[in-house]
């Protein structure tokens, strides 16, 4: 494996203690949260050699890699997709299955659970995705980022209970990398919008208020570029995730 994301100095580490002897881990490379080549330099506690290993890894409109010499694309956005990806395959081939249906597989399954999930509004492409926590959030930033197109960004931050109320992990966000010519707009909705614009204007970057995550998808369908995405927390989700399956059957 090559690193393909480096290691920003204020991302998020989880696990970054050596679980045998408590020794800060080191790291030959890093990719995310955790993930990475570690190896522990008091106790010699290390990554174990991966049994499945994606090489020749692409990232951008849709995903590529090999693995075992057989090459998979994937219709995905979002690096740590690759991960995902290389875990369902390692799980086929370690129950022992030959895998030689696996990019077939891949084709035709469509999430429909809100994870990259893709509609189509008016013309309008439109990408839902998940972004709970902090490390979910920078990745979800770096899948968006991947697509150089112009784009209208939607995010929608609830603090009901099953969000945990307290919403001060959104300053633990990389909100900075939005800060890109491609990005055409950003709406901030949800209940905490106003907490949301605030943290976009900490980093100088604009935002739309709309509390109303229906009217600030339909507004966007309307005068955006086309290309949409809209990232929301967890209680968001599920109605956001009707709403765009009612505007998508909508003439
Ligand atoms: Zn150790």
């Amino acid at each position: 494996s090559k690193p393909v994301i480096k290691s920003a100095a204020n991302e998020i580490r989880e696990g970054r203690f050596c679980k045998r002897c408590g020794e800060k881990l080191e790291y030959r490379f890093y990719h995310y949260s955790q993930l990475g080549d570690y190896y522990c330099p008091k106790c010699g506690f290390a990554r174990p050699k991966p049994d499945f290993d994606a090489e020749d890894v692409k990232v951008g409109d849709q995903l590529s890699f090999c693995v075992e010499g057989k090459h998979i694309v994937a219709n995905y956005k979002g690096f740590y997709n690759v991960y995902n990806i290389l875990a369902a395959y390692a799980g086929v081939r370690t129950a022992g299955f030959a895998g030689e249906h696996f990019g077939d597989m891949l084709r035709r399954f469509n999430p429909e659970n809100g994870r990259m999930e893709q509609f189509r509004i008016k013309g309008t492409g439109v990408t839902l995705n998940l972004a709970k926590n902090p490390a979910g959030f920078n990745q979800n930033i770096s899948a968006v980022m991947q697509d150089q197109a112009p784009k209208d960004i939607i995010i929608a931050i609830n603090d009901n209970a099953q969000d945990g109320i307290d919403i001060s992990w959104l300053w633990d966000v990389d909100f900075d990398l939005l800060g890109n010519d491609s990005v055409k707009s950003i709406t901030v909705s949800g209940i905490r919008c106003q907490d949301m614009r605030l943290r976009l204007k900490y980093v100088d970057i604009p935002s739309v208020l709309e509390g109303d995550v229906e009217k600030a998808i339909r507004d966007r369908v309307e005068d955006g570029v086309g290309n949409l995405y809209v990232l929301v927390n967890y209680t968001a989700l599920f109605s956001t995730r009707n709403i765009l399956k009612r505007l998508e059957g909508e003439k």
